[in-house]
C-alpha cells in the first residue's frame, strides 16, 4: 500500500487547511475539537462543502468518497482546532448506524438533516453502574402498544444538553444468564417529555458531559433501530467506527506543535523524546489508515485506539515537561495537558481495548 498522497488528495489537504484557518478565525480554536466544541454554524459550513457524510454511500445522500479523503479533511480540522463537535458523532457513527441497520423510513427521516449540519446526536450508552461492561446496562424500554416506555439513567452523555436526538442503548428484555441478549437501540428525540438533562462540568471546565434521566419517556415503536434485543453486535460495530479513526490520534496535535517550538532541541533527552513521539505518531497514523481502509481484522480498532490514545497521553506528558512550572498555571495549554487522562477512557478504556485484542483478535485464552 502506497501511503503517499496523490495530487487530488494534496489539493484536498490544502483546501481543508485553508478552510480550517478561516473557520478558526471565525468561530475560535478549540482543543480536542471533535468533543470539546460546539458550533452549528460551523457544521453547516462543513455541510456546504460536502464534508459531513463524506464516506457515506451516495444512495443515502453521502459523498461516496474514500475514507482517506475523510481522514485528510478530519486531520486538518482537528489539528487546527475547528469546532466540529456539533455533528461529529452523527457523521462518524449515527449516520453509518442508521444506513446499516435502520429502515428506509429512518434513513429518509434522519440522514438529510445530519448531512445538512442541522442536528446534534448524543450517544446514550454509559450508566452509573455500567461502563466497560456495557451488557450490564439497566435502562429499560418496555413496549406498550405502539410505543416504547423508557426508564433509567445515563451518564457521561456528551452533548446531551445540546442534542436533538439520543441514540439510546437500552434493555428491552432481561434473559437470566444472557446479558448480551435483550439489548436494543432506540432513537429518542431529546424534547420528549420525561427527559431530564443535568450538565456536568469536568475538572478542566469542559462542559460536554451530562447525566440524563428517563422517566416514563414514550417514543414510537418505529424508533427501534435494527433488530429488537439483538443490538449488542450493532453497537460493537458502531464502536469500530468510534475507535479506529484519526480523531483518536490528533486530539492534542496543536499542543504538540506548540511545545515543539519551545523545546530545547539541543538537549539530547528532549531530542530522544521528540524522536519517540514522531515514531509513535507515524505508527499511529499507519494504523488509522489501515483501520479506515478496512485492512485490519475485526476488532482491531481496539488496538488502534490503544496505540493512538496512549500516544496522545505521551504528548501531554512531554508538553508538561517542556512547559515546566508554566504547565501548572491555568491556560489553554495546561488545560489540554490536564484533559489527557480522558483519552484512554472515552470510547472504552485501554484495559478493555487490550482485552478485546487478546480475546477477539489474537484468540488468547481468557
Ligand atoms: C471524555 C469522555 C467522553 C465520554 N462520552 C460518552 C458519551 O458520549 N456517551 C456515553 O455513553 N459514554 C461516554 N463516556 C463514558 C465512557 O464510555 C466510559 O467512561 C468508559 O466506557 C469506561 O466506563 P466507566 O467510566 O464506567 O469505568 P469502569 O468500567 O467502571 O472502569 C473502571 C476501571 O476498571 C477497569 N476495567 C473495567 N473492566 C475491566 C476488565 N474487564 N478488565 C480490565 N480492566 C477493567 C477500567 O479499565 C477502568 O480503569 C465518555 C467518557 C469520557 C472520559
Amino acid at each position: 500500500m502506497d501511503f503517499t498522497l496523490d495530487a487530488e488528495q494534496l489539493a484536498l489537504k490544502s483546501e481543508a487547511e485553508e478552510f480550517a484557518a478561516a473557520a478558526v478565525a471565525k468561530y475560535g480554536r478549540f482543543n480536542d475539537s471533535w468533543l470539546c466544541s460546539f458550533s452549528r454554524e460551523c457544521s453547516q459550513d462543513l455541510a456546504a462543502r460536502g464534508w459531513i457524510g463524506m464516506v457515506w454511500p451516495k444512495e443515502f445522500g453521502g459523498g461516496g468518497r474514500s475514507p482517506v479523503d475523510r481522514l485528510i479533511v478530519s486531520e486538518a480540522l482537528i489539528t487546527a482546532g475547528v469546532p466540529i463537535g456539533a455533528t461529529w458523532f452523527a457523521d462518524r457513527q449515527m449516520g453509518p448506524g442508521l444506513f446499516t441497520f435502520g429502515t428506509p423510513e429512518q434513513c429518509e427521516r434522519y440522514l438529510p438533516e445530519i448531512l445538512a449540519g442541522d442536528v446534534t446526536w448524543c450517544i446514550g450508552m454509559s450508566e452509573p453502574n455500567s461502563g466497560s461492561d456495557l451488557a450490564s446496562l439497566s435502562t429499560s424500554a418496555v413496549r406498550d402498544g405502539d410505543e416504547w416506555v423508557i426508564n433509567g439513567q445515563k451518564i457521561w452523555t456528551s452533548f446531551a444538553h445540546e442534542s436533538d436526538y439520543c441514540y439510546l442503548i437500552c434493555r428491552t428484555e432481561s434473559i437470566p444468564g444472557k446479558p448480551h441478549l435483550g439489548i436494543s437501540e432506540i432513537i429518542v428525540p431529546m424534547d420528549t417529555p420525561g427527559i431530564e438533562v443535568r450538565p456536568i462540568r469536568d475538572m478542566v471546565d469542559a462542559r460536554h458531559f451530562n447525566e440524563v434521566w428517563f422517566d416514563n419517556v414514550r417514543v414510537p415503536v418505529g424508533n427501534l433501530v435494527g433488530v429488537e434485543g439483538k443490538a449488542f453486535s450493532q453497537t460493537m460495530k458502531q464502536l469500530e467506527h468510534e475507535r479506529g479513526g484519526i480523531d483518536r490520534l490528533v486530539s492534542n496535535r496543536a499542543l504538540y506543535l506548540h511545545v515543539l517550538e519551545l523545546a530545547d532541541t539541543s538537549d539530547p533527552i528532549v531530542r530522544q523524546e521528540i524522536a519517540e513521539l514522531e515514531i509513535g505518531f507515524t505508527v499511529g497514523r499507519l494504523l488509522v489508515y489501515r483501520s479506515v481502509l478496512g485492512q485490519t481484522p475485526a476488532g482491531f480498532a481496539a488496538g488502534t485506539k490503544c496505540v493512538c490514545t496512549e500516544y496522545e497521553q505521551r504528548v501531554a506528558d512531554f508538553a508538561a515537561r517542556i512547559l515546566g512550572p508554566e504547565a501548572m498555571l491555568h491556560s489553554d495549554w495546561s488545560t489540554e495537558i490536564a484533559y489527557a487522562p480522558a483519552y484512554t477512557i472515552m470510547g472504552g478504556t485501554s484495559d478493555v481495548m487490550r482485552n478485546i485484542l487478546g480475546d477477539r483478535v489474537l484468540g488468547l485464552p481468557r
